[in-house]
This record gives structure tokens, C-alpha cells and sequence, in this order.
């Protein structure tokens, strides 16, 4: 199954002069989503797993579909502002200005075999201060997975450290 045809583009979202790729068709089809949770469990191999670490929103979704299948936890990296309980913050740079990241702090215990998932992969941003914050509690980072990448931002090279992978590549 090609899975690039159910991503959707839509140019000028949520600004003019980004082309974003909207994943609702794939999780909107069940054999889709089936087969696109079978493809990133394949790019994982048989490494163990303790925790999946979601960064929101769209991360979640498939998230908690590799937490449920692994038995491993669930944990998410949400906005500033969203986590009831003490968090970590992680602060990184966009365009224009900068954004926050917030885990809680209790959410990952010394050694913690980690995987990171999201959506997208673009600049890179987000997945270097999500990796920031598990390893400052102590995670062990297997891999950052993610359901696409635009490879021409080159994200990769900012979480060069991992193994990074992706089921699609634009
Ligand atoms: P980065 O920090 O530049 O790598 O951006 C990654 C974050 O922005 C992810 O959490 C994505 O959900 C979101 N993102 C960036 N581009 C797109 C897109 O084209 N479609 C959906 N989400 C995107």
C-alpha cells in the first residue's frame, strides 16, 4: 500500500508559503493506519521499548498506537500550559521568535529505554528539545520515528545523533 496517497497537501496553511501535509486521510482509513503502524513497528525492529513519548498533537495518534502494541508506557510532550502536574521546559527556535516544550517531570524514570515519535520531521526543532528533555530525566533515546520527513529542511542532521527514521520521505 502507498501511503503517500493518503497525505494530503495544502498549500498556504496555516500561512502563506507553507505547504503542509495533512495526515487526516490516513488515520480517517483503518487499513492505513494498520498499515502505517506495521511499517514504523518494522523500522523499530525487535529493540525494546519501556516508554513511547508523543509530541502533540499529532503525534499522539500514532503514539499510543505504538504504546498499546509495544506494552510499553505512554507519555506525552505537550504546549506550554497543558500538563497538570511539575513540569520540564524545554525552549526552542522558530522562524520568528521561539517555542516551549513541557514533559512532567516524573514521567520517565533513570534508564528508560525511549522511543520518540511525531508526525513530521521539518526543521528538526521540536525533536532536538523533545530528545532534550528525555535525556535530562535520565531516558535512553532508541529511536525518533516519524510518519514523514521533508527531507529538503534537512531536520535530521539537527538529532543527528539518533537513529531517525520515517515511513515517508517529501
Ligand atoms: P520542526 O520542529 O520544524 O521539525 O516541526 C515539526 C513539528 O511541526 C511537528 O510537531 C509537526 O507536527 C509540525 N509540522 C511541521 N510541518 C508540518 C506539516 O507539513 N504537516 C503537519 N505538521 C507539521
Amino acid at each position: 500500500m502507498d501511503l503517500s496517497n493518503y497525505i494530503r497537501t495544502i498549500n498556504d496553511f496555516p500561512k502563506p508559503g507553507i505547504v503542509f501535509k495533512d495526515i487526516t486521510p490516513l488515520l480517517n482509513s483503518p487499513e492505513a493506519t494498520s498499515a502505517c503502524l506495521e511499517q514504523l513497528l518494522e523500522l523499530l525492529g525487535d529493540r525494546k521499548i519501556d516508554k513511547v513519548v508523543g509530541i502533540e498533537s499529532r503525534g499522539f495518534f500514532f503514539a499510543t498506537l505504538l504504546a498499546h502494541k509495544l506494552q510499553a508506557g505512554f507519555i506525552p510532550i505537550r504546549k506550554p500550559g497543558k500538563l497538570p502536574h511539575k513540569i520540564i521546559r524545554r525552549s526552542y527556535a522558530l522562524e520568528y521568535g521561539d517555542d516551549h516544550i513541557e514533559m512532567h517531570e516524573d514521567a520517565i524514570e533513570k534508564g528508560d529505554l525511549i522511543l520518540l515519535h511525531d508526525d513530521v520531521l521539518a526543521t528538526g526543532g521540536t525533536a532536538k528539545a523533545a530528545c532534550e528533555l528525555i535525556e535530562h530525566l535520565g531516558g535512553v533515546i532508541v529511536q525518533c520515528n516519524f510518519l514523514m520527513e521533508l527531507e529538503f529542511l534537512n531536520g535530521r542532521d539537527k538529532i543527528a545523533g539518533y537513529d531517525v527514521q520515517s515511513v515517508l520521505k517529501f
